[in-house]
């Protein structure tokens, strides 16, 4: 079986040709990390999840906020749902963790800017 994938590891956005059952070999890419991207996407795909939350005491209402590592893809809209219910206060240091150990696999929410 072949599978198309488009590579958004870099912005050249390469169309990956993939065959799965020979051990995910990849055509079309036009560097290395296409074929571990590709692997990876179709076996275990993962996501760095950007978003923001509610902040009170800041001239602006929402402080932008990410994983601090990769999350599994089907765990993003999860993470979403945490971030909803959750209000922080400024002052905030950029880096500072806002949500710790979210699924008890050491992937913190942390703040992407100071506010
Ligand atoms: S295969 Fe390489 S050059 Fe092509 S999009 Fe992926 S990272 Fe970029």
């Amino acid at each position: 079986m072949k599978k198309k994938l488009v590579c958004i590891v870099c912005p050249m956005g390469c169309l990956l040709d993939v065959e799965v059952e020979n051990d995910y070999a990849v055509t079309g890419n036009q560097c290395k990390r296409g074929i571990g991207y590709a692997k990876k996407e179709l076996t275990n795909p993962t996501r760095t999840v950007t978003s923001t939350v509610k902040i009170k005491g800041s001239i602006h209402d929402r402080l932008p906020v990410k994983t601090d590592k990769e999350v599994s893809k089907n765990k993003v809209f999860e993470v979403m749902k945490i971030l909803d219910s959750v209000i922080v206060t400024s002052p905030i240091k950029v880096g500072t963790i806002i949500v710790e150990n979210i699924f008890g696999d050491n992937v913190n929410i942390v703040a992407s800017r100071s506010m």
